[in-house]
């Protein structure tokens, strides 16, 4: 496995494999991996030869307030799990390589990161598309995968490539969730004992959209956010049912349709979706509490 610390190195090392015809796959990530990212990982190995996989904690998606310096960097373990995933290069970056100290370009999509997580983390979007551009310009994909956990990123990914013409193909892999039904996430490691019985909650609201039957999108909405608080103490950030490629509000739940939430065990933010009458929804495998 090719460890690969500079953006000179990663892409001369890419543009070497695709002179030879290889047909590369990127799995982006900022680290701490865990069996959702080797999801995506096995994902790029049946569409690529060689799968890179890039560990980068991207200090332009955090907020000032944010978890950029506390966010875990567990190098070495990481780096076991692509070695036995069997990835061919591991990208590892500095900050101080990716951004010159007076970078001055950014990307930013202007209609699908306004609501959602958009509205609660400012620039979040901004950062993520500025580093995504920049990822695939270094490692030089024909296909990266992202992951449906984060719904909103995936949409504004596609949405990125078809408006700026990267020649390369964007999968959304199936959320991979721990056996009780909460999305596995890395920042799922600072939750106490207390808050990750209580962070089944995200999962269970999603179960109740499935099983109440119920069609009225306010309707189900308040009922999940009186789930979150009451039942599990959680504090939300919102709860929206949009359409799954617009991300536009609407009033009625329908295949197709996204049900989109984000709140707070303690002050950790957690996220998780559902993609209404999607086949590999992964919400159909939430268990009862
Ligand atoms: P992150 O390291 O959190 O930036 O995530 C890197 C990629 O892994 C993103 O495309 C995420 O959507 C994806 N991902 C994170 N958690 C999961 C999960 N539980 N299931 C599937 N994909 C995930």
């Amino acid at each position: 496995m090719q460890l690969l610390h500079t953006p000179a190195d990663m892409q001369q090392w890419a543009l070497a494999q695709r002179s030879r015809g290889i047909r590369l796959g990127c799995v982006p990530t900022m680290g701490c991996l865990h069996d959702g990212h080797l999801a995506l990982v096995r994902e790029a190995q049946t569409r690529a030869d060689q799968v890179v996989v890039t560990i980068f904690v991207n200090p332009t998606q955090f907020g000032p307030h944010e978890d950029f310096h506390r966010y875990p960097r567990p190098l070495a373990d990481d780096l076991a799990r692509c070695r036995k995933a069997g990835v061919s290069a591991v990208f590892l970056p500095q900050p101080a390589q990716m951004y010159a100290a007076d970078h001055s370009i950014y990307v930013v999509e202007e209609q699908l990161g306004n609501g959602l997580c958009g509205a609660a983390r400012p620039g979040h979007f901004r950062g993520v598309c500025t580093v995504v551009a920049k990822l695939f310009n270094l490692t030089l994909p024909h296909v990266a995968i992202f992951g449906q956990k984060d719904y909103q990123q995936a949409a504004i990914i596609r949405r990125m490539v078809r408006d700026l013409d990267f020649p390369i193909e964007v999968v959304v892999a199936p959320i991979v969730r721990e056996p009780d039904g909460l999305a596995l996430s890395s920042r799922n490691r600072y939750l106490s004992t207390d808050e990750r019985q209580r962070a089944r909650g995200l999962s269970q609201a999603l179960r109740l959209v499935r099983d109440a039957g119920e069609t009225d999108a306010a309707a189900v909405c308040q009922r999940v956010q009186t789930l979150l608080t009451e039942t599990y103490q959680l504090r939300v950030d919102y709860v929206a049912a949009v359409d799954g490629q617009t991300l536009q509000p609407v009033p009625s739940l329908q295949p197709g349709v996204a049900i989109i939430l984000a709140a707070f065990a303690g002050t950790t933010r957690l996220i998780d979706n559902t993609l209404l009458g999607h086949p590999t929804d992964s919400a159909q495998g939430i268990p009862a509490p």
